[in-house]
């Protein structure tokens, strides 16, 4: 059977309406295999549909995940209010398979998922301006506050420990203890400037265990593409990508969103002299994401922000190392010592942070409401 054979089979057990008519690969993904389909009715008019095959090996309980998917997105289908979709914000939505199922497994044990096609819409890898980071941090603003009265707790972990900050650190100590390549005496410093901040590395870890933060239906990948945004008014439309939909908590949201797009340089940048706070972006998605969710979070939660985008950053420097003295096990390396660069800029992001946490805490107070 050709690639193009097997598609059409797949697609032909889902309930999409005319007749079969193209699948070609799209978007920018890196986790799951997706496919724009494209059927067409009786007068050729076209309807196209996003059909996705899960990554099941970096997401092991693909059923539990595809349960989460279905609570949340009709959860939130009845949340979200006539205003919101006036704006032309949406929610992903499901097409179920002729067996009225949510997804439809192959006979090589290959999970398929398909969605309605947001049309007109695009996940941009980079924000070329401040406009796109607000309307991203508004658009995940949003999603968390529709979610905020979802009961976090009854949905599963899909990747166990995934912000587990504490467990993090265990592996990096392990790694270094083990250094099965002898690359740790390269980098000392980057180890010694990650354990010194172990303490205030499990905070967040910490505040949800005591109950201090509350556990919220998180999603964990709130990267400026997973969110689409109108082709002509520039708008957030969709948040999509709810492969990590798990309960957490609203600061690795945000944190992560701000490690991902607050510095002014690229995730594996080496000029690091060049990498500061991008104060315009940060307050770009901080206003969004306030504006639709600060009245949700809590006294404490609010004092957490400027911290969580330092953790964020701190967790994900540790896991870039840990992977570099593991062998480069998990993350694909594109050049040589690529994990150890990436790591090097996670932390130079931490320390900028940490020295202007002052004026992150002001852009914070200028949003609280
Ligand atoms: P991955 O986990 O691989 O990033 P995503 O769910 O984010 O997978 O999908 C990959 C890409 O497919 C997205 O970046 C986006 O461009 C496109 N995409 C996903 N879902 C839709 C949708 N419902 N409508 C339009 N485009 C979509
Ligand atoms: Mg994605
Ligand atoms: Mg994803």
């Amino acid at each position: 059977m050709t690639k193009e054979e097997k598609l059409k089979q797949v697609c032909s057990q889902f309930t999409f309406k005319g007749i079969f008519d193209e699948a070609e690969p799209y978007g920018d993904g890196h986790i799951n295999d997706t496919f724009k389909v494209t059927y067409v009715d009786d007068d050729k008019k076209p309807t196209q549909y996003i059909l996705q095959r899960v990554n099941h090996l970096v997401f092991k309980n693909t059923v539990g995940l595809m349960e989460n998917i279905e609570h949340v997105t009709s959860y939130l289908s009845s949340r979200i209010t006539k205003e919101q979709q006036a704006e032309g914000y949406e929610i992903l939505t499901l097409i179920k398979t002729k067996g009225d199922k949510s997804y439809f497994q192959d006979d090589e044990g290959n999970f398929w998922r398909a969605y309605v096609f947001v049309k007109h819409a695009t996940g941009h890898t980079f924000a070329e301006d401040a406009n796109m980071l607000y309307e991203a941090g508004k658009a995940f603003g949003q999603f968390q506050h529709l979610l905020s009265e979802y009961p976090a707790e009854s949905l599963i972990e899909t990747i166990e420990g995934f912000h587990n900050t504490i467990w993090r650190f265990k592996n990096l100590k392990h790694a270094v203890h083990e250094d099965p390549l002898l690359r740790a005496d390269q980098c000392r410093e980057e180890i010694q400037f990650a354990l010194s901040r172990e303490e205030i590395a499990s905070t967040l870890v910490r505040g949800l265990e005591s109950g201090a933060i509350p556990l919220r239906v998180t999603h964990n990948d709130t990267k400026i593409n997973n969110v689409l945004l109108d082709d002509t008014t520039g708008k957030g439309r969709c948040v999509i990508d709810l492969d990590t939909v798990m309960p957490g908590s609203a600061l690795y949201d945000y944190g992560d969103a701000i490690r991902s797009c607050g510095s002014t340089i690229a995730e594996d940048g080496e000029n690091l002299e060049d990498l500061k706070v991008n104060f315009e972006k940060y307050e770009a998605y901080t206003k969004g994401f306030l504006e639709a969710m600060g009245r949700n979070l809590t006294p404490q939660e609010m004092k957490w922000l400027p911290l969580a985008a330092i953790i964020m950053t701190l967790e994900c420097g540790v896991r870039f190392l840990t992977d570099y003295l593991e062998g480069d096990n998990y993350f694909k390396i594109h050049k040589e010592n690529h994990n150890l660069i990436r790591a090097r800029n996670q932390f130079k992001f931490v320390d900028e942070m940490e020295k202007q946490l002052d004026v992150m805490t002001e852009i914070i107070n200028k949003y609280w409401r």
